[in-house]
């Protein structure tokens, strides 16, 4: 088969990528190795549960929001109330994160002094950028002290990138705060590079990526009514026939025209030559298949590394769970001793995840910080989570249910200490394979807003 533009990979990335090849009329053709689209995306029913394996919910961004908007799913979107708390496992109790200065002085999630170093560090008093490469806890002790570290930003990194605060780089993970912090008037803090980099905004008017796309505020969490994996299926169906599942890339040759790619599929083995090659895939897969053609930063691309989680459904009924607040779910700071990384109250935030009278959480443990998630069994994995959860927030453990367990062999790209030069020889390298594209979560922010904004970004010079 010949084809212009063939993609690889159907997860959000390489969604994204052939909606936009679609949108602009080329020729396309996209393959998934399995036998169902959205990759991480992984919404589950059974009867009248629904829950989420995979990412649990979106932030606004207008990319993600005119991708729904496109799938003609804009009436599914349900948002999550911006002031409902957030909670973090501390000191034996569930403590709110401050979302105001009131509640941020009267909370006891830090001391004294841990707030007015926290104060002095936002002024911009705090020690010169060091020459070495700060990781996420360096940078965020030198600015806000270690107290904010270790309770606020800890716990958040282990929910997002289920990371080690001493192992990623806070020049890609916090890429924003870095540059901002690094840019202010007079000071270098994060207060003094907010005031200036708002005047050097103050003239850009942001333009308006799609006029039908949902209205949502910022800093709002959202989910579709049937899960998020509506939006992969939505795409796909208007894609028909330039789709292809249970088709598995094995190995990629370089041509004078462009690409061979060999696929593993039901019926035998297929070859697929096209001018354009689009790899929507994670870092160490693409590793693989790039050995067929020489390319220079294979190893790179394999010290990416991506340590397994597992994600546990579990439910109690109301009257067990009377003690579980109302909110967002809680994060556990590893110095507490809770193995489990976080659990979101699902049913809290979205409605018809469970029948009337329980509630769903949904948990995640493993990680970099504890990558032996694997070798233990689903049913350890998941009494675990029980008992966490149990200590958390106090419900007994024996009138749980587990609704569902999934184990993430290789789970989120951990942006590391040297990850920026990973990416830079990455894209050296490529620039060398004319009509080559990498895309994926592992160049510019894990979330499914990042991925489709760097695979519409990425993909531009073929449209
Ligand atoms: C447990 C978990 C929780 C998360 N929570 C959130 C969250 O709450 N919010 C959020 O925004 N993000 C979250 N994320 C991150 C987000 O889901 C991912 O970063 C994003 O979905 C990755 O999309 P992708 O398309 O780049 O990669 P993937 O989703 O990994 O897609 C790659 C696709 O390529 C296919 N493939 C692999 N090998 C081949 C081959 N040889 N040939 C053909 N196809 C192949 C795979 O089957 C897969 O479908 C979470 C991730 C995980 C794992």
């Amino acid at each position: 088969m010949q084809i212009d533009n063939l993609v690889v990979g159907a997860g959000i990335s390489g969604i994204s990528a052939a909606w936009e090849l679609q949108k602009a009329g080329k020729e396309y053709l996209i393959c998934e190795a399995s036998k169902k689209v959205g990759g991480c995306i992984a919404t589950n029913r059974n009867g009248e549960f629904l829950w989420e394996e995979g990412p649990s919910s979106f932030l606004p961004k207008d990319e993600i929001l005119s991708l729904i908007s496109d799938a003609k799913l804009t009436d599914d979107v349900i948002c999550v109330e911006r002031k409902l708390p957030r909670f973090i496992f501390y000191n034996n109790k569930l403590n709110a994160v401050p979302a105001s200065v009131l509640e941020f002085l009267t909370s006891d999630l830090l001391s004294f002094k841990g707030k007015l170093r926290l104060f002095i560090g936002l002024l911009g008093f705090i020690k010169p950028l060091p020459k070495h490469e700060e990781s996420v806890r360096e940078f965020f002790t030198r600015h806000l002290g270690y107290e904010v570290a270790e309770r606020l930003v800890e716990p958040f990194v282990s929910g997002v990138y289920a990371g080690d605060i001493d192992c990623l780089t806070s020049r890609a993970v916090f890429a924003k705060v870095f540059k901002i912090a690094g840019k202010g008037i007079l000071l270098p803090g994060i207060i003094p590079g907010l005031i200036k980099s708002k005047f050097s905004r103050h003239n850009k008017s942001k333009k308006i990526l799609n006029p039908n796309m949902p209205k949502i505020k910022r800093g709002k969490l959202c989910n579709l009514t049937n899960g998020l994996d509506s939006l992969p299926k939505a795409l796909i169906k208007v894609m028909g026939n330039n789709v292809r599942l249970n088709w598995q890339a094995i190995a990629i040759k370089k041509t004078q025209e462009g690409f061979v790619t060999t696929f593993k599929t039901e019926d035998g083995l297929t070859e697929v030559s096209s001018k354009n090659l689009i790899l929507a895939l994670p870092a160490y897969i693409t590793a693989n298949l790039l050995q067929g053609i020489d390319f220079e930063a294979i190893d790179n691309l394999n010290q990416i590394k991506y340590p397994p989680m597992a994600s546990v459904i579990t439910c109690w009924d109301q009257i067990s769970a009377k003690n579980a607040p109302i909110g967002f779910g809680f994060l556990t700071p590893r110095s507490e001793g809770i193995r489990s990384l976080g659990t979101v109250f699902t049913s809290a935030l979205f409605a018809g995840r469970c029948p009337s009278g329980y509630r769903l959480f949904t948990s995640f443990m493993g990680g970099a910080t504890d990558s032996q998630v694997d070798k233990l069994s689903a049913n350890d994995v998941a009494q675990q989570v029980i008992d966490d959860i149990a200590k958390c927030v106090d419900i007994p453990a024996q009138e749980a249910q587990v609704v569902a367990s999934k184990l993430w062999s290789s789970a989120i790209p951990q942006y590391n200490k040297g990850h920026l030069e990973h990416l830079h020889k990455i894209k050296q390298a490529q620039k060398k394979f004319t009509g080559l594209y990498l895309i994926g979560n592992y160049f510019s922010g894990v979330s499914l807003g990042d991925c489709i904004c760097n695979s519409q970004e990425s993909i531009k010079p073929i449209l």
